[in-house]
C-alpha cells in the first residue's frame, strides 16, 4: 500500500469536524485503498474536547486510519500535511457585522498560511470552509510564500449540492440526473447557482422548469437554506457541510475525477476567466483530475442576467478584500 496521506483539519472538535473526521477515516476522502493519518488542530481551550473525539476515532478501529495526531498550533498541526482542511473559525456573534467577522477571522488565516508554507508537504492542497471562506482562503494564500496559488481553494460545493437537490425535487427526478450545475462567486447570499447551464436528465433546466421559479423561489431557497436548517435544527448545518467538503477534496485529490462532460463548483484564484478579476478567490465551474489538478471550464456562454449575478458576487469579494487588504502582505 502507498504511503499514508496526511490530512490536517482545523476546528477538529467543532460540529463540522465531528461530522467530517469519521468519514475521512473510513476512506471516503482519499479512497478505500489509501491509508490516512489525521492531524487534528484545535485552539487550546478545545483540546480536552478534542481528546474525546480522538477516543471515538480509536473506538471505531478504522482499518485505513494509521494514525491520529493532535496539535494546538498550526505549525505542528500542518507538519508534512498533504491535505489541509481549514474548518475552524469564529462564528458571527450577536450584533456583529460581516466586516467584524472578517477582521476577527483574518489573522487566524495569516498564521495558518504561514504555517502551511513552513510545515506542510510540497504537494499540499488547501480547502477552506471557515467563513468568510473565500476571503479567508485569499488571506492564507497571500501568506503562504512559495506555495503555488492554485493550491488554495474555498468550498462552494454545499451551495451546489443544495441547488442540485432543489432542482431534482422540483423536476421529480433523482438528484443524479442533475448535472453541470456550477455555483459562481462568493460563498454568501450573492452566490449564483447557474441554472442556465444546468441539465436535468440531459435537457437544459430552463426547458424543464419554469424560469420564474428558477429566478425566484429556487435562488431564494438555496440562498436561505443555511438559515432554514438552523431554524429547524436549532444548530447550523454540519453533516451537509462535511459531506460537501468530502466531495470537494475527493474530486480534487482523492481519485474522483469529474466526468469529461460535467463539472463541479470550487472557489479558486481567479485567472480572469469570464471577466472575474484576478486577485480574488471566486467560485467557477471546474473539472478536476482527482490527482491534485483542476481547470476552470472554458467557453461557456453567459447571458446578461448571469453576468449581472456573477458581477454582484465578485464585487462583494472585492469589497471583502478591501477590508483585509493589510493582511495580504
Ligand atoms: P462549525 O464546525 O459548525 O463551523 C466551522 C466554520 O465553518 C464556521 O466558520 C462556519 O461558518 C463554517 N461553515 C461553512 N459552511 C457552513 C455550513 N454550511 N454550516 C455551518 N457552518 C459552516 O463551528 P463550531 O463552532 O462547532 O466549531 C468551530 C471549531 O473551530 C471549534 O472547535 C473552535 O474551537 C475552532 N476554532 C478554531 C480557531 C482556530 O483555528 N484558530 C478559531 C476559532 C475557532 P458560520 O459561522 O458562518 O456558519
Amino acid at each position: 500500500m502507498a504511503t499514508p496521506v496526511r490530512v490536517a483539519v482545523t476546528g477538529a472538535a467543532g460540529q463540522i469536524g465531528y461530522a467530517l473526521l469519521f468519514r475521512i477515516a473510513s476512506g471516503q476522502l482519499m479512497g478505500t485503498d489509501r491509508e490516512v493519518i489525521l492531524q487534528l488542530v484545535e485552539i487550546p481551550p478545545a483540546m480536552a474536547a478534542l481528546q474525546g473525539v480522538v477516543m471515538e476515532l480509536e473506538d471505531c478501529a478504522f482499518p485505513l486510519l494509521s494514525g491520529v495526531e493532535t496539535a494546538d498550533n498550526p505549525t505542528d498541526g500542518f507538519r508534512d500535511a498533504n491535505v489541509v482542511c481549514l474548518v475552524g473559525a469564529k462564528p458571527r456573534g450577536q450584533g456583529q457585522e460581516r466586516g467584524d467577522l472578517i477582521r476577527e477571522n483574518g489573522p487566524i488565516f495569516t498564521g495558518q498560511g504561514q504555517a502551511i508554507a513552513g510545515a506542510a508537504a510540497d504537494d499540499v492542497v488547501v480547502a477552506v470552509v471557515g467563513n468568510p471562506a473565500n476571503t479567508n482562503a485569499l488571506i492564507a494564500m497571500a501568506n503562504a510564500e512559495g506555495v503555488a496559488q492554485e493550491r488554495f481553494t474555498a468550498m462552494t460545493r454545499l451551495d451546489e449540492n443544495r441547488a442540485r437537490s432543489q432542482l431534482a425535487q422540483k423536476a421529480g427526478v433523482p438528484v443524479r440526473e442533475v448535472t453541470n450545475l456550477a455555483v459562481w462567486g462568493n460563498h454568501s447570499s450573492t452566490m449564483f447557482p447557474d441554472f442556465e447551464h444546468a441539465l436535468i436528465g440531459g435537457k437544459p433546466a430552463a426547458d424543464v422548469l419554469d424560469r420564474d421559479w428558477l429566478e425566484g423561489e429556487f435562488l431564494a431557497t438555496v440562498q436561505k437554506r443555511g438559515a432554514a436548517v438552523i431554524e429547524a435544527r436549532g444548530q447550523s448545518s454540519a453533516a451537509s457541510a462535511a459531506n460537501a467538503l468530502i466531495d470537494h477534496v475527493s474530486n480534487w485529490v482523492g481519485g474522483r475525477a469529474t466526468a469529461a462532460d460535467d463539472w463541479v463548483s470550487m472557489a479558486v484564484p481567479s485567472d480572469g476567466s469570464y471577466g472575474v478579476p484576478q486577485g480574488i478567490i471566486s467560485s467557477f465551474p471546474v473539472r478536476t483530475d482527482g490527482k491534485g489538478s483542476y481547470e476552470i471550464v472554458q467557453g461557456l456562454e453567459l447571458s446578461g442576467y448571469a453576468e449581472g449575478r456573477i458581477k454582484a458576487s465578485y464585487e462583494e469579494l472585492q469589497e471583502e478584500r478591501e477590508v483585509i487588504a493589510d493582511l495580504l502582505g
